[in-house]
């Protein structure tokens, strides 16, 4: 039986691996895979990994020297993969689609919650608070919806938007025709939009596309919303756009420096963060952290994908979702 070493554990990804898993020995390790963990790869066949594992050149190297042919990563993304340096040597696998909807749904919850200030109702309610001061929104009817990245997440997102009669436009480097989105330039997207939401991938070319300048091009009040990767958004631009009121809201599932946060539990210590303590305590930003896949389709697609990935890789040598470029 092959062995696999199964990165960056939690409850949720065991329960549908151990229901889906037939052929493997699945190793669970809480911690993530980082030049410092990689040690542990000894003996092993292969590795499945996630979204905050950071998978450099010594990992690779490691995994080489170690004899570990591939790497499965159990995400779509894979900007944590340092893909140059595994080039002959690591095969790496994605899953490169398991629910477009439950991201992009949770995208809807973000920009709904935000505008309609359900999190300040609740929590005013659960007080028997049933003023109204300060929970008006608006409607996102006839609004302009301006979606960066238009492939499987921001289509299901623009079909979203357009049942609730939003007007949506889009920018792609590779348009899709039957998508049935109004194309526009990526300054024109800026100019023209109230609601941005982020869909691309993190490249060299998207690292910190809202920006201080792209900001400055944008309406008063303009929504951004980010299910994608955080580097897209330059943090400390965001909460200055914030302060200044020309971003009217943020809401962030994804945060640049996430990657030592998120996924664990650290109410009981101090965040050394400044950007994120303050981007946290204003009423006119919700971040979650990285879950807008957690759906249970989703998470049964990812384990079935990503089983069936190392599955045809050990039968073939290859694999159909090998990650081939640069
Ligand atoms: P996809 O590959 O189907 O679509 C990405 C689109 O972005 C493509 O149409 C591509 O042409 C476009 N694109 C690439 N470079 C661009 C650029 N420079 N400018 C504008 N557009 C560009 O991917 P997807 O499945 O829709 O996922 C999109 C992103 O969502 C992923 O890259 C991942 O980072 C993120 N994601 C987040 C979560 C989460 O839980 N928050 C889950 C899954 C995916």
């Amino acid at each position: 039986m092959k062995k696999i070493a199964f990165f960056d554990t939690k409850p949720y990804d065991k329960i549908w691996f151990d229901e889906y898993n037939e052929q493997f020995e699945l190793d669970y390790f809480e911690g993530k895979l980082n030049r410092k963990t990689c040690r542990l790869l000894r003996g092993y066949d292969g590795v499945i990994a996630f979204v905050n594992d950071d998978i450099d050149e010594n990992v690779i190297d490691t995994m080489y020297e170690e004899k570990v042919p591939v790497l499965a990563m159990r995400c779509s993304g894979y900007n944590n993969v340092d893909i140059k340096a595994a080039k002959g040597k690591v095969k790496v696998l994605r899953v490169p689609a398991y629910s477009p909807y439950a991201v992009a749904e949770h995208a809807m919850a973000l920009l709904l919650t935000l505008n309609r200030k359900i999190h300040k109702a609740y929590i005013r309610t659960r007080d028997f608070n049933f003023s109204l001061n300060r929970l008006i929104g608006f409607d996102i009817h006839g609004k302009t919806v301006g979606i960066i990245g238009t492939g499987q997440i921001g289509q299901v997102f623009a079909s979203i938007c357009r049942g609730f009669g939003a007007d949506v436009i889009g920018y792609d480097l590779y348009p899709s025709e039957k998508s049935g989105i109004n194309y526009v330039d990526l300054n024109a997207l800026f100019q023209k939009s109230d609601i941005i939401s982020l869909h691309c991938p993190l490249t060299k070319e998207t690292h910190h596309l809202i920006n201080k300048d792209s900001i400055a091009m944008m309406k008063k009040g303009v929504y951004i919303i980010n299910t994608s990767r955080g580097s897209l958004i330059e943090s400390q631009a965001l909460l200055d756009g914030l302060t200044s009121g020309r971003v009217g809201a943020a809401g962030l599932d994804v945060y640049e420096e996430e990657s030592d946060l998120f996924y664990e539990d650290h109410s009981n210590l101090v965040i050394k963060d400044d950007i994120l303590s303050i981007l946290v305590s204003r009423p006119n930003v919700i971040i979650t952290s990285h879950q807008a896949f957690l759906t249970e389709e989703a998470l049964k697609s990812i384990a079935n994908i990503t089983l069936s990935n190392l599955s045809e890789y050990f039968q073939t040598g290859s694999c159909s979702n090998e990650i081939t470029d640069p």
